[in-house]
């Protein structure tokens, strides 16, 4: 039986409830005609020229990103700009973009959060910053580990959870110290430090962590702090979403996972210790 875009819609909408997104979050349909119909759907993380490729190569009519292609208003999508041009692809090859951005992270059970947290293998885990509205809500997620594990073994742990990337996994912390609370945050979440402390967490893991914060934080007491690619701490939500999807629509639209690697880093190299100079992990275990 056909599904239109419009159920489809429904159905992502009933799991990652647009209330929840962020005043200046830009989610839900972006391109489509809710009466077409819908046989295949493809979920990736970012909106970019190689996803479309995969678009029009698979022939999937919609394809569904957890970033917005816009955040700021525009006056036109024409061809010749880099993100008009995507709007026209998809458009000419009869395929919807449908976005679900701050929702999805919020949003209970089977948003980014959850994802990342179930890829971990965290266990009893509650929003760290619940929505007023729904304690089962919220940014982040707090939850243990079934054995605790020093730092470098998370570390591990983390690399081997999480689909690979060329920046890797880094901590801030001692390597030694125990971690069996762990606190997570899939996207930019180094705001919230603050919450993870307050709940007791041994790390807080999330991206995009910068030199200043993640310094001073480590002169007090609280949690030790894990840094991933952007990209790898929200991937662990496509097949969650893709999955349920399915069983929403009861198996009527087929669901995939975009196979291409989107996080932009593409080249890494890891230092090494030189005369004259500290050593790599010199604060911390010298
Ligand atoms: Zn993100």
């Amino acid at each position: 039986m056909t599904v239109t875009l419009g159920e489809v819609v429904a159905a992502l909408e009933a799991r990652y409830d647009p209330a929840l997104a962020e005043d200046w979050d830009a989610v839900g349909l972006v391109c489509g005609d809710p009466d077409e119909p819908v046989a295949r759907v493809l979920f990736a993380v970012d909106p970019v020229a190689a996803v479309v490729d995969e678009v029009v190569g698979t022939g999937a009519q919609l394809l569904v990103t957890h970033h917005p292609l816009f955040l700021t208003a525009v006056h036109g999508v024409p061809a010749d700009d880099p993100k008009g041009r995507l709007v026209h692809r998809l458009v000419r090859h009869g395929a919807g973009l449908f976005v679900a951005h701050t929702n999805a992270d919020r949003a209970p059970g089977t948003g980014v959060n959850d994802a990342l947290a179930d890829a971990l293998g965290l266990q009893g885990t509650a929003p760290l910053q619940p929505v007023p509205t729904d304690a089962r809500a919220g940014l982040g997620r707090i939850g243990r580990l079934a054995e605790p594990v020093p730092l470098a073994g998370f570390v591990e742990l983390v690399a081997a959870a999480l689909p690979g990337t060329v920046g890797g996994v880094r901590a801030a912390g001692d390597p030694s110290r125990r971690v069996e609370t762990v606190a997570v945050c899939g996207g930019s979440g180094g705001s919230l430090l603050p919450a993870a402390a307050a709940a007791g967490a041994d790390v807080l893991l999330t991206s995009d962590l910068r030199h200043h914060p993640v310094s001073e934080s480590q002169e007090v007491p609280g949690p030790a702090l894990c840094d991933v690619a952007h990209f790898a701490s929200e991937w662990p939500w496509l097949p969650v979403a893709a999955d349920a999807l399915a069983r929403d629509l009861s198996g009527r639209v087929e669901v995939a996972v975009s196979r291409r690697r989107t996080d932009p880093w593409t080249a890494h190299a890891a230092t090494r210790e030189r005369p004259g100079s500290p050593p790599p992990a010199g604060r911390l275990s010298g």
